[in-house]
Formats: C-alpha cells, sequence, structure tokens
C-alpha cells in the first residue's frame, strides 16, 4: 500500500492533535501500519490521498447504512443548508424525525435529541436516577455506553483497544455506584439484583454488543433482563445507539421482541452528521426539563442538516423493507466465508454476527462474553489487518470493534474481502 501522503498526514495532527485524532480508536494503535488518509467515499467505496482504494468495512463506526454519499440524505442535507444551519428554535424537522422514531420503534413515546451517544447515555442514566430515586447502575464487561464518567468501568471499544481498565480523571465516586457484570450471564444478574436490588436505578446494555467486537445475546439474556428489572423496579436501557435502524429498523428490541424502559439512539439516525437521540416511556420523558425536573439541554441539539439527514436515510430504509433481507444476506455471505475459510486453515475462529454487524474472532471458538473475546489472537488479528489494507480492504482496526455492511456494499465486494483472509490464515504463521 502506497502511504507516504498517510504518514505526513499523520505526523503534522499528532503535532497538534492528541494521538493525531480525535477519536482513539482512529491511532490505528491496535494494529500496524499508518491509517489511511482517506478524501473521499462513495457507496461501499473510500479513496485515500495516496491513490489507494478501500472496500469501506467502518463506515464512519456505524452511520452509512446506506454507504457513502446515498442521494437522498445529501439532497436533504443541502436543502436544509440552502435555509439555514442552526436556530435555537424548534423545528419542523426534529418533529418529524422523533415521528419516525416513535412509530419504528415499540417502546419509545417521547424522544429527547442531543448530538452524541455519550450524551444519550449520561442523560438516560440521569433520567433513571431520577425516577427511581436509586444511584446504581449495572452495566456489563465490555459494553460501550460513550465516555461519562459512571459507564466507563470495563468499557469496550478504544477503551478495550488500548486494554485500560478505564480512565484517569473518572472520580471514585463517579464509579463507585456502577455494577459491571459479565455478558450473556443471568445469574450473575440475578445474584447482583438479590445483593443490591433495591438501590439498582436501572441495566444499561447493548442488545447486540458491538464494542468489544459483535457479540451476539444468548437466547433467554434479554428476556431476563426484561424480567428481573421489572421485577426489581429498576429500569432496562437498551443502548440502541449502534444497533437502531441498523439490525431491524425498530432496532435490536424489534428483533428480539422485548420493550426495554429507555432507548438510546445515534450514529444511524444522524446519517453521518453528529447526532444522539433518548426516548421511551412517557411518564418517564415527562420527567425532562422543562416539562420536569430532571436537567438535560443542548445549544445545538436537533441540529437541522442532522435532522434532515435522518430523515433522509430513515425514509430510504423505511420505503424498502428488502434492504434488511439484503444487509443479512452480505452478512451471512460474509460469515460463512470467514467461517470456511478458519476451518479450511485449521485454525478457530468464531464469528459473531447479527445482520449486518460482523466480527471474526481471530483463535478462539466461542464469544460469548469479554472474558473469551479478551483471548482472541490479536497479534494475528493485526496482521490480517495489515494484509487487508494491503488488499485493499478496510476493516476496524482494533479486534474489539464490530464490522458493518451497507446496502451498497456487493457480493463481490464480500468475497474478495473472504479471499484476502483466507490467503492471509493460510500463509501467516503464528
Ligand atoms: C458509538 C456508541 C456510543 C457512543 O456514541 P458517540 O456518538 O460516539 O458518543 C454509545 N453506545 C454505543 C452502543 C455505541 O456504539
Amino acid at each position: 500500500m502506497r502511504d507516504s501522503n498517510a504518514r505526513a498526514l499523520r505526523e503534522r495532527a499528532e503535532r497538534v492533535l492528541p494521538g493525531g485524532v480525535d477519536s482513539p480508536v482512529r491511532a490505528y494503535r491496535a494494529v500496524p501500519g499508518v491509517p489511511p488518509h482517506i478524501v473521499r467515499g462513495e457507496g461501499a467505496h473510500v479513496v485515500d490521498a495516496d491513490g489507494n482504494e478501500f472496500i469501506d468495512f467502518v463506515l464512519a463506526y456505524g452511520p452509512h447504512i446506506l454507504g457513502h454519499q446515498p442521494p437522498e440524505v445529501i439532497t436533504a442535507i443541502r436543502a436544509q443548508l440552502d435555509r439555514g444551519i442552526a436556530y435555537g428554535h424548534t423545528v419542523e424537522l426534529e418533529v418529524e424525525l422523533a415521528e419516525r422514531i416513535v412509530d419504528a420503534v415499540g417502546s419509545v413515546e417521547m424522544v429527547r435529541f442531543v448530538t452524541s451517544g455519550t450524551e444519550a447515555a449520561m442523560s438516560a442514566v440521569r433520567l433513571a436516577r431520577a425516577a427511581t430515586g436509586r444511584d446504581r447502575i449495572v452495566k456489563f464487561a465490555g459494553g460501550y455506553h460513550g465516555h461519562a464518567d459512571a459507564l466507563l468501568a470495563e468499557a469496550g471499544s478504544g477503551v478495550a483497544t488500548l486494554g485500560i481498565p478505564g480512565s484517569p480523571g473518572v472520580p471514585s465516586a463517579a464509579v463507585a455506584g456502577t455494577i459491571v457484570l459479565p455478558y450473556n450471564d443471568n445469574d450473575s444478574v440475578a445474584a447482583a439484583f438479590e445483593d443490591k436490588g433495591e438501590q439498582i436505578a436501572a441495566v444499561i446494555v447493548e442488545p447486540v454488543a458491538g464494542n468489544m467486537g459483535c457479540v451476539p445475546p444468548a437466547p433467554g439474556f434479554l428476556d431476563g433482563l426484561r424480567a428481573i428489572t421489572s421485577k426489581w423496579g429498576a429500569l432496562l436501557v437498551f443502548d440502541e445507539v449502534m444497533t437502531g435502524f441498523r439490525v431491524a429498523y425498530g432496532g435490536a428490541q424489534a428483533l428480539y421482541g422485548i420493550r426495554p424502559d429507555l432507548s438510546l439512539f445515534g450514529k444511524v439516525i444522524g446519517g453521518g452528521l453528529p447526532v444522539g437521540a433518548y426516548g421511551g416511556r412517557r411518564d418517564l420523558m415527562e420527567r425532562i426539563a422543562p416539562s420536569g425536573p430532571v436537567y438535560q439541554a443542548g445549544t445545538l441539539s436537533g441540529s437541522p442538516p442532522a435532522m434532515a439527514a435522518g430523515i433522509a436515510v430513515l425514509d430510504v430504509l423505511r420505503h424498502d423493507p428488502g434492504l434488511y433481507r439484503r444487509l443479512e444476506d452480505l452478512g451471512a455471505r460474509l460469515q460463512a466465508g470467514f467461517e470456511e475459510s478458519a476451518a479450511a486453515a485449521g485454525l478457530g475462529c468464531a464469528v459473531g454476527r447479527v445482520g449486518s454487524m460482523v466480527t471474526p474472532f481471530v483463535g478462539i471458538e466461542m464469544a460469548r462474553n469479554f472474558d473469551d473475546v479478551k483471548l482472541a489472537d490479536r497479534e494475528r488479528f493485526g496482521r490480517l489487518h495489515e494484509a487487508w489494507l494491503d488488499a485493499g480492504v478496510l476493516w476496524p482496526p482494533s479486534q474489539f470493534e464490530t464490522a458493518f455492511l451497507s446496502t451498497t456494499h456487493s457480493d463481490e465486494d464480500v468475497d474478495r474481502t473472504v479471499e484476502s483472509f483466507a490467503r492471509t490464515l493460510s500463509t501467516v504463521s503464528v
């Protein structure tokens, strides 16, 4: 891979941006090589400043379910830009996007828009604590809910990639109320509630884990969470920032038939512009200021161009349910390709997948929770990532980030990716 422009950009960036990035995973600390200097994207492909072209499985870490530059989305953003960028007043677009989310997601009766998934998670935790009068929060190891203090404990995503337990600067008091349990383990949840149930405000969970790589919920796990939170009067918060409108139009909760009390959104609902949202039961949401006392605000919340982009994405997805079928077929093709090539190479490789979220966990047979996936062969993953870059495949640069497919990926894109995977497994020695 040619990379002289990528190196030059990194050098400049490192002088003025910590680590040369604005979000840690982008620094490629867990894989060899230099992050490509991307200058353009179209559909499933991106091009860098060194003239390399890649099949993109990063897709901006989730938003681009329709690929780069979907015409409907670009047109909608442009139309709003012609009328203004922000006014500090409620616009019709906010109402329209909220109406679409309420229509699509059965458990959501009202929505509040914010500007990131982090903000959505931290606001929902505040609301859950206010509504229950309790302080403790249950989260799962390897689960990532943004970087708010209380939720960083044993987090996935960049925190897992860098192998750090949390972060300096988080006061112990901020995490003292956080109980971290293994994903997919209902017994430990039951035990935690037996022990401290009357102090637990909420269980927050990625209904399909995506930030320790893709780890699907085991049968009964989410139902169990619903039952036990209801029994103890705690709230069930589904963090659908990644899964919302991705694994199904109604999110993971539609796929698995669970009704959480609060849900978080981001990524897909902003079409690539900065957006987050939280929503849920009306009686809970009406506690948010100014209809209730729980304070939460944002200068650019409900940003008109972002709302326009989100509406355009949702309208494409809503009008063509065949797109989810297509994403499932592409995902299944990629999964089968990985599994067959790993078997042929005599290498264990658990593939976690739900729809268009996919992770091959190199060197392990089972991926049910964070302890399992930490056993993956990260060294080999790094070499695989490097070989993929050389072959024109842009994969998330960590074993702990799920890859994404878009409706614009072709069977050929998938097959080329699998071929390169198979070639690397058979030639790279342990
Ligand atoms: C990406 C993500 C977040 C954080 O969203 P940001 O917009 O990066 O703050 C929270 N939860 C989940 C499940 C995510 O995937």
